[in-house]
């Protein structure tokens, strides 16, 4: 059934109903091969280059679990507070699609290797507990291409292609209890929620979780309910590849939902597609019963029991937790924690400490990753990390600044160059000519005709109002065309004035 009804704003859907909320994350492990054979998991390879019988699901063949994979999803359980079973197997997810060559998936199902952990967020200076259902190891499918038609979709494709160099990669899926938070925060706790085990995962070093890059892939599963009433049928957003899509995506299902509901309409339990470009979600296909996979137990693997003393070890090459770290960081860096909140929310906290490490202040690192580059990236939908700018180009920038090379407003223009694709900061300088006029004849001269077009402005500072200054300093900036050294033609104007 179709609702056309308008949407209620989401204010006016949470004065009614109460959402609860549930995430499914995929995280690719950064290992060199793949899960279940020893296939190179290098990205962006010739199609299908990088295959064999195992992977490609070919009778005969027979998997080998990938050791550094197990250790890694025990890794990311301890890291969520998890137990970590004594023995536990792998199952078969059966379904057919031609991405999958075995017809069936190798996943974990009754008998994860991590369940009942937690992960603690915050929101608006508010924490809150995040339950951890389970973290279970799988392995992903290839990847089709449909071609011919106008969407890149399957409807309107003259043919399909597929490559399988995906196929078998290691997976990890970490599931929530449901989250019942108050909902007026619902879609900023969802986001931070994975936001936080995004820093998370990249702090364990187990992947680079590029949301970009599908690396860490969420699907986002939201009901509604009445207060106090049991939980609503719950919908399945999927692939919601962003840190703001995932608050867009909920935000639009708690409003689609109650314009369903108080329409006297009944939610379906379905998957759904989540529209980076209008922000809205449409209908997928009718979500399976688990039955329907007919899960069994994979017989051609051994149960993976880790021994506790191999988990003890692995215990012991936890990270600083990234709340930890952060408040380290913060400190360090001097930043309040409006400042530090939009460096995370940013997704510029390794950027920044790179940067920083390199020798920049963390003020002028922050300053150039949040502000040119951030606008540029944005602009372009792109991460920061692929904005066109390195970490060294950035420190850079900031040495020729220290140095008294640059002043701010030269700086940006070499940043801005650089972004442009004009080459390293000094090519930008050399090229554009961005030179800091502080040589005294030369910014004299100018300091001169400020003074002599600006009697006035003169005769105050003559007078003792230093704040006049700005006015003349002003004109010589103008007159420079912003290359003067605001420092120096501050002093030479008290020289001459005082
Ligand atoms: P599936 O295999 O159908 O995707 P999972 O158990 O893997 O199911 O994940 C379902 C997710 O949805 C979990 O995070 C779970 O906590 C959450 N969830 C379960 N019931 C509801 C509900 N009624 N409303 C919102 N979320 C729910
Ligand atoms: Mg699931
Ligand atoms: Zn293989």
């Amino acid at each position: 059934m179709t609702v056309t009804t308008a949407l209620p704003s989401f204010d006016e859907a949470i004065a009614t109903y109460e959402p609860v909320m549930g995430m499914e994350v995929h995280v690719e492990l950064g290992t060199a091969t793949k899960m279940f054979c020893g296939c190179s998991t290098a990205f962006g390879a010739e199609p299908n280059s990088q295959t064999c019988p195992t992977c490609l699901g070919l009778p005969g063949s027979l998997p080998v679990v990938n050791k550094i994979a197990v250790e890694s999803a025990i890794r990311i359980g301890l890291a969520l507070n998890c137990s970590i079973a004594e023995w536990c197997r792998f199952a078969r997810k059966n379904y057919f699609y031609p991405d999958m060559p075995k017809n069936f998936q190798t996943s974990q199902y009754d008998e994860p290797i991590a369940f009942d952990g937690y992960m603690d967020v915050t929101v608006d200076g508010v924490e809150y507990r995040i339950g951890i259902e389970r973290a279970h190891m799988e392995e992903d499918t290839g990847k089709s291409l449909h071609v011919g038609g106008a969407t890149g979709r399957i409807h309107g494709a003259s043919h399909s292609l597929l490559d399988y160099n995906r196929s078998g990669i290691p997976l990890i899926e970490i599931v929530t209890k449901p989250i019942e938070v108050p909902a007026e925060v619902a879609p900023a706790v969802a986001r931070a929620y994975v936001t936080e085990l995004r820093e998370l995962i990249r702090a364990l070093g187990v992947s680079e979780a590029r949301m970009e890059l599908g690396q860490m892939r969420c699907d986002a599963n939201v009901s509604l309910r009445l207060p106090d009433a049991p939980f609503g049928t719950r919908t399945e957003t999927k692939n919601v590849n962003s840190l703001r899509s995932v608050e867009r995506a909920v935000t639009y299902e708690i409003r689609r939902q109650a314009a369903v509901i108080s329409s006297g309409g009944t939610i379906v339990q379905e998957t759904r597609h989540w529209h980076e470009d209008t922000g809205e979600t449409t209908s997928g296909r009718v979500k399976e019963e688990a039955e329907d996979y007919r899960y069994f137990p994979e017989p051609d693997l051994v149960p993976i029991a880790p021994a506790r003393e191999w988990v003890d070890e692995l215990r012991a090459t936890l990270p600083e937790p990234p709340a930890v770290r952060r408040a380290r960081l913060q400190e360090a860096w001097g930043f309040t924690d409006l400042e530090m909140r939009d460096v995370v929310n940013a997704g510029a906290l390794s950027l920044v400490f790179d940067t920083v490490a390199e020798g920049a202040s963390a003020g002028g690192a922050k300053k150039w990753w949040l502000g040119e580059v951030a606008r540029v990236a944005n602009e372009r939908g792109v991460s920061l990390e692929d904005a066109g700018i390195s970490v060294a180009d950035v420190t850079r920038v900031e040495a020729l600044i220290a140095e008294g090379s640059l002043n701010d407003k030269l700086a940006r223009q070499v940043v801005e160059g650089v972004l442009a694709g004009e080459g390293t900061p000094d090519e930008v300088v050399a090229a554009r000519g961005l030179v800091l006029v502080n040589d005294d004849a030369a910014l004299g001269a100018a300091v001169d005709d400020a003074i002599a077009a600006q009697p006035d402005v003169a005769e105050k500072i003559r007078g003792g109002n230093l704040g006049a200054v700005g006015a003349l300093i002003g004109a010589i900036m103008k007159a420079t065309k912003g290359q003067a050294d605001a420092k120096r033609a501050r002093a030479l104007i008290l020289e001459r004035l005082q």
